[in-house]
């Protein structure tokens, strides 16, 4: 029977756990390598929600792109949500498996997949410092369009209800960068490789600022808004892999994860 470590090799194989950041948590953060696997749920957050729809599918495995487990525990105990998530899965024998900034960086990763969501053409690595492999990516529109025009396809695009901008709704923009997650810290290397408009989440007051002074216009699409294609994403290539192996396996994305932020 397949065992999640036939799965974590496929995975590792495309996103090697080498890529992630040294202060990262990725891999294996809960059960066997040796367990048996015949369903796998994806996910973006493992929130109690999903643990329960995971338990509700008798998952053996989710994979999600935030780690569980980040900052070291001291007690693991029913008091906290991080402890009664450890429970409950291995209370149902689910292990968990996290990739996280090796999948940001990783071609074909997060980053890809986010351009590929937005149509973006002629796309290459934003990270200054990176080649094949690197956080952000950067492309180009088929066609020049206002930046407000942009906001709106952006939206649309991601189904996220809205989104903020920072310069001239009417500016022209063509070449476009994105960072998924938190990727303001890239906009000088998105100025730098002729971006007109920088494409992230989590954007402060204070970058934003910055930015303002600067040819470069910048959207706010959310740190939700541009990773919510993770568990759709993951669990296509997956199920993809599964038929070419010809795996007995079920992968499903969990995509009742909704931003914890609402615009009113
Ligand atoms: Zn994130």
């Amino acid at each position: 029977m397949l065992s999640v470590a036939e799965i974590i090799a496929y995975i590792d194989d495309l996103y090697p756990q080498s890529l992630a950041e040294p202060w990262d948590n990725v891999g294996l953060q809960i059960g066997s390598p040796s367990s048996p696997c015949r369903t796998v749920i994806t996910c973006l957050t493992v929130t109690e929600a999903a643990v329960q729809y995971a338990v509700e599918a008798s998952a053996d495995l989710i994979i999600s792109h935030h780690p569980l487990v980040f900052t070291p525990l001291k007690k693991v105990t029913t008091d906290d949500p991080v402890g009664r998530v450890i429970h409950n899965l291995i209370a149902h024998r689910i292990g968990l498996f996290v990739g996280h900034t090796n999948i940001d960086r990783a071609e074909g990763g997060l980053n890809d997949w986010l351009a590929e969501s937005l149509s973006l053409l002629d796309v290459g690595v934003l990270d200054p410092e990176a080649e094949t492999s690197g956080y952000g990516r950067i492309g180009r529109l088929p066609t020049k369009m206002p930046l407000m025009s942009l906001a709106e396809y952006v939206a649309e695009a991601l189904h996220i209800q809205g989104v903020r901008l920072v310069g001239r709704k009417d500016k022209l923009v063509q070449a476009v960068a994105v960072v998924s997650g938190s990727g303001s810290h890239l906009w000088t290397a998105a100025l730098e490789q002729g971006a007109d408009v920088l494409i992230t989440g989590d954007v402060k007051y204070h970058t934003a600022v910055d930015i303002l002074n600067t040819p470069l216009a910048l959207i706010d699409a959310g740190h939700f808004g541009t990773e919510a294609i993770f568990p759709s994403r993951m669990a296509e290539l997956l199920a993809e892999e599964a038929r070419r192996r010809q795996w007995s396996l079920r992968v499903i994305a969990y995509e009742e994860e909704a931003d914890p932020m609402v615009s009113v």
